[in-house]
């Protein structure tokens, strides 16, 4: 199996996942859209221990989730790329940020996650399961 392969706009960090990806989706929480620009992040998880670092380091952001989870954000610090994120609730998962894949195209969305966030001029696309908080 060939691994995964993405990177920041910059081309300072690269990363390699070996396996298939466990789930993925919209996350339409209040932070995310500060980095998205408003509409959900996309977000597609892979097994944390499948994923290595190639080339650079991102810079850590922390915050608490809504159900008080530590969260890190990992973004490349120079040109601003959202490259993944650290939920200490879930370590072993690691969310990456679709768009800093190599192939974006390779995601399947499969379901919308903190809805209750959404803003009202975001069309949620209906079929897709929709949970209100998180999905677990
Ligand atoms: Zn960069
Ligand atoms: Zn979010």
């Amino acid at each position: 199996m060939q691994d995964i392969t993405g990177g920041c706009l910059c081309g300072a960090i690269r990363y390699a996942i070996a396996a298939r990806p466990i789930g993925g989706g919209f996350c339409h929480c209040r932070d995310c859209q500060y980095l998205s620009g408003g509409t959900p992040a996309s977000v597609i998880g892979f097994p944390r221990k499948a994923f290595r670092l190639t080339k650079g380091e991102p810079r850590a952001y922390w915050s608490t989730s809504d159900r008080n989870a530590r969260v890190a954000r990992l973004f490349c610090a120079d040109c601003g790329t959202r490259i993944s994120a650290l939920n200490e609730s879930n370590p072993e998962t690691i969310p990456i940020s679709v768009g800093s894949l190599d192939d974006p195209s390779a995601f399947t969305p499969m379901a919308h996650i903190w809805t209750a966030s959404a803003q009202p001029w975001h069309h949620i696309d209906p079929s897709i399961p929709c949970f209100e908080a998180d999905a677990v």
